[in-house]
């Protein structure tokens, strides 16, 4: 029978996993089963029992139940401790190892696919979510000049900035402190996307030949990335190659071999192509 994985989510109809890991295993000749199982909001950890009585061997995990699966596991690499919040399962003989490779994903897509490096930049972080938890330790791992944290509920911004140990500088705030601040690089990891909104961003938050980095994907251009492209800013992107990235690292934690992600991520965006054409 072949080893079965799976993504929870809720919503998870747009979830690109079950395509990308069915591509991973093709790729990798492993015999697996990857699909997509919609959780209630309030049934995650049942859903999750039952998918491992099912013989289930691990799972990601998206929005909104990062933190809960954080809580669920009864191990965590050091990662996921960093950030609270948990992308990735294991189910083994010794219970749920919990683990975060968002923010691995994150940097691999800037650095290796999009050659841009973070040391020394003005960064700003847009959301205080799980997936703004995974990715603040690996990019102060980068060592920027500032990361600035804002978020919609300032003290959830300030809160995460006062968790980590302070290597640079690094503070919470609400988007009205913004206002006549600019920044190399702006990440947007709210989901205010996924509504089709933008965060109440300040105008002139882009510095020159900044990055605007939205971890949403599958949209098209989305609210945040034609308000940055309004502001002069030349390079954008999305989050489609830190969706595979992240993936490829939970395919390694989970078979042992790291799939090449560049076939994969030309797929998705040939497959993007397509269904914009149809729309
Ligand atoms: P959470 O639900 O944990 O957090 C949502 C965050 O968005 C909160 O900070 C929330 O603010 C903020 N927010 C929601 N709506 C708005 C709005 N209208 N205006 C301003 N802020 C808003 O979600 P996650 O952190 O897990 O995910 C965030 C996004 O990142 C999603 O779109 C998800 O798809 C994407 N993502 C992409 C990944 C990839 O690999 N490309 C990986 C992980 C996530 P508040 O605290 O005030 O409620």
């Amino acid at each position: 029978m072949s080893d079965r994985y799976c993504v929870f989510g809720n919503p998870i109809g747009h979830s690109r996993s079950p395509a990308i890991h069915a591509a991973f295993a093709a790729q990798c000749r492993q015999d697996l089963i990857y699909e997509a199982i919609l959780a209630p909001r309030d049934g995650f950890v049942d859903a999750v029992r039952s998918f491992v009585a099912g013989s289930g061997r691990g799972a990601n995990v998206t929005v909104p139940f990062k933190e809960e699966a954080c809580l669920l596991a009864n191990r965590l690499t050091d990662r996921a401790k960093v950030a609270g919040a948990v992308n990735t399962l294991v189910f083994d003989g010794a219970g749920m190892l919990g683990d975060n490779t968002d923010g691995y994903g994150l940097l691999r897509d800037l650095t290796l696919n999009l050659g841009y490096q973070a040391a020394g930049k003005r960064v700003l972080l847009l959301g205080a979510g799980g997936a703004a938890r995974g990715v603040i330790g690996p990019l102060l791992d980068t060592r920027p000049a500032a990361l600035v944290v804002a978020n919609r509920t300032a003290d959830r911004a300030r809160d995460l900035a006062q968790r980590l140990p302070v290597t640079t500088s690094l503070r919470g705030c609400d988007y009205a402190e913004l206002a006549g601040q600019s920044f190399d690089l702006v990440i947007n990891a709210t989901s205010a996307s996924l509504g089709g909104q933008l965060p109440p961003l300040p105008k002139g938050i882009f510095a020159a030949d900044s990055l605007a980095y939205d971890m949403m994907y599958g949209q098209g251009q989305t609210p945040f990335l034609v308000f940055a492209g309004s502001q002069g800013v030349a390079r954008l992107a999305d989050g489609l190659g830190m969706l595979v990235e992240q993936a490829a690292e939970a395919f390694r934690i989970w078979r042992g071999i790291r799939p090449d992600t560049k076939p994969v991520m030309a797929m998705l965006r040939v497959a993007e192509a397509a269904t914009s054409a149809t729309r």
